[in-house]
């Protein structure tokens, strides 16, 4: 190996985990490196809605969210269940606030409360319906100067300029529908229009997050090297000492005089694993997570001896597959007016329930693919994707489209009698304002991405009005949730629980302390901040 470099902290990959363990050792005064493989940094933070669940952080305490520790611990036990070390649980709720705390410290990040998205269990003890969710609040790119150019894209790219909230979306859907969704746009334009007369280049949601992080490196002089993938982790004596990458087409030994990072990442895009370790049918175009996620650090840690957990499961959502890729949807299948049915025509789950748990439901009972039923009024009332109410879908959106509900069980294959005595059925109990058959609209999550203005039950409304669209409905996900086993201080462990010196991992190429579940907006980026700050902070003391 021609060449060897040598700092006390190597973090691998720059997404939320990376950058803010970085961070914390940065500025505890370790030299740090962060490794990215991709040409751009960011990840899938950068690609996200930059939801962050952290209960009790200074900022949700300063809107006078009423959020006490005992609350936090008492939902997030009932949520996770007993799969997650209660150890983790816990080191999750105690340093979630100070690593925010630390971050508003230390990056120019500010973060506003997204008022109303409730927890995904609110009626469980100690959910909260108005949610405790927060979100970064606009930055201003120009902080970032060449940088920019090199901060990953958005999934869901605005138009440059415009600063879109997490919490707008729920109101723009309804702007055929409600005051609020034309006030919120109007707020958008405003929002333009003050920020570009004072020159700025205003970055929202994932965008803000992934810049604001790499702001805060920058400020802090830590380097991070693009088009350098981590190709093993260096070990000598059973000690992690640093890791084997690739820059500029030779392999480097970066030695780690403290401790190793991995940050790098699920194994969303690592077609390999995912058939491996998940449930067919699975592979890799339902997934939204960085095309760059393809495992590489989880691989590695198990090479040195590391443990693996929760490798099954993933950040599920039910994903409609369009022509220019596959779109998550959220306010789209819980907007009334919408039903999933399986291959006998029957619905089957509660089309409004926690993104994760309807994949979860289309798993276990075996209904892959599913049809998204809906009707011409769902179209003329609300916003889809980003097309706007009463236009026409685009080629190839839906699968079938027919001006009888026979008809268009017919072109997706499913039994007309089933399809339409499900859509009678669900039509009387939408009337009467009550689904007690899968109980869509009795969570107030349910009610979230959902209509107001719709009575009696502002989650369920009759299909009626031809004609009738069929979507094709299949398992995606954000990225995966399995990864590296770590302990409460973000350690790696081996299968017999001992600790393997040297090496930490956070985010999403370690085991997600959600277990199975997603307790609320923010669910991946909060721990993985908060893990990513966690190990930062246990290799500066160890
Ligand atoms: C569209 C979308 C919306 C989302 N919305 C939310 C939300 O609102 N709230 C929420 O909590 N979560 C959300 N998520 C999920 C969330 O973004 C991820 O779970 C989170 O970003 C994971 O953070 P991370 O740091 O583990 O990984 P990432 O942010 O993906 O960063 C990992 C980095 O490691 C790099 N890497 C990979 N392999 C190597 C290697 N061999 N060497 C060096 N570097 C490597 C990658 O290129 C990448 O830059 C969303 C995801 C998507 C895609």
């Amino acid at each position: 190996m021609a060449v060897t470099v040598e700092y006390d902290a190597v973090v691998v990959g720059a997404g939320a985990a990376g950058m803010t363990a970085a961070l914390a050792t940065a500025r505890s005064g370790l030299s740090t490196l962060v490794i990215e493989k991709a040409p751009v940094y960011g990840g899938s933070t950068a690609r996200s809605g930059a939801g962050i669940w952290i209960p009790n952080n200074e900022v949700i305490l300063a809107a006078g969210v009423p959020d006490t520790p005992a609350k936090a611990d008492t939902y997030l036990a009932a949520v996770v269940g007993p799969e997650v070390p209660a150890a983790r649980r816990q080191a999750f709720l105690a340093n979630g606030p100070r690593a925010i705390s630390f971050l508003l410290r230390h990056t120019p990040l500010r973060f506003s409360w997204m008022q109303g998205y409730p927890d995904y269990y609110p009626e469980l003890p100690g959910g909260m319906p108005q949610g405790r969710s927060i979100e970064p609040q606009a930055l201003d790119a120009n902080i970032l100067g060449a940088e920019y150019a090199k901060l990953n894209p958005s999934y869901v790219p605005t138009p440059p300029g415009t600063v879109v909230y997490d919490v707008d979306y729920k109101w723009l859907s309804l702007i055929a529908r409600h005051p609020r969704g034309v006030a919120t746009a109007t707020e958008i334009v405003w929002r333009y229009l003050q920020l570009s007369a004072q020159g700025q280049k205003p970055i929202s949601m994932g965008q803000a997050l992934a810049g604001g992080l790499r702001a805060g490196l920058l400020a802090a002089g830590v380097p991070v090297w693009l088009d350098t993938p981590l190709l093993d982790l260096h070990v000598e004596n059973g000690r992690v000492a640093g890791v084997v990458a690739r820059r500029d087409g030779q392999e480097i030994l970066i030695r780690a005089r403290r401790g190793t990072v991995i940050g790098s990442g699920g194994f969303e895009h690592n077609e390999r694993m995912r058939k491996q370790y998940q449930q067919a049918p699975i592979g890799t175009d339902w997934t939204v997570g960085a095309a760059s996620n393809t495992g590489d650090g989880i691989e590695a840690g198990e090479r040195a001896g590391a443990a693996l957990g929760l490798m099954d499961d993933a950040w599920w959502g039910p994903m409609i597959p369009l022509p220019d890729g596959p779109w998550f949807c959220l306010s789209e299948r819980t907007l009334p007016g919408t039903i999933f049915v399986n291959q006998a025509g029957q619905r089957f789950v509660n089309e409004a329930a926690p993104y994760s748990d309807v994949v979860h439901v289309m798993y276990e009972k075996g209904h892959i693919p599913c049809w998204m039923i809906t009707d011409q009024e769902y179209r003329n009332r609300y916003l889809f994707k980003d097309l706007a109410p009463l236009l026409p879908y685009p080629e190839g959106w839906y699968r079938a489209k027919d001006w009888t509900i026979g008809g268009l069980a017919a072109k997706i294959g499913v039994p007309a009698a089933a399809l339409r005595a499900t859509v009678e059925r669900f039509n009387a109990q939408a009337r009467a304002g009550r689904d007690p058959d899968h109980r869509r609209g009795d969570s107030a999550y349910d009610a979230y991405f959902a209509d107001p203005t719709n009575q009696p039950s502002p989650c369920l409304t009759p299909i009626w009005l031809p004609p009738f669209y069929a979507f094709t409905i299949v398992p995606g996900d954000l990225g995966t949730k399995g990864g590296l086993v770590t302990d409460a201080r973000a350690r790696v462990l081996r299968p017999d629980g001992s600790v393997i010196p040297g090496l930490y991992a956070a985010g999403n190429a370690s085991a997600a302390v959600m277990g199975r579940s997603y307790a609320g907006a923010g669910s991946t980026l909060g721990p993985a901040m908060t893990f990513g700050y966690v190990a930062g902070m246990d290799l500066v003391s160890g």
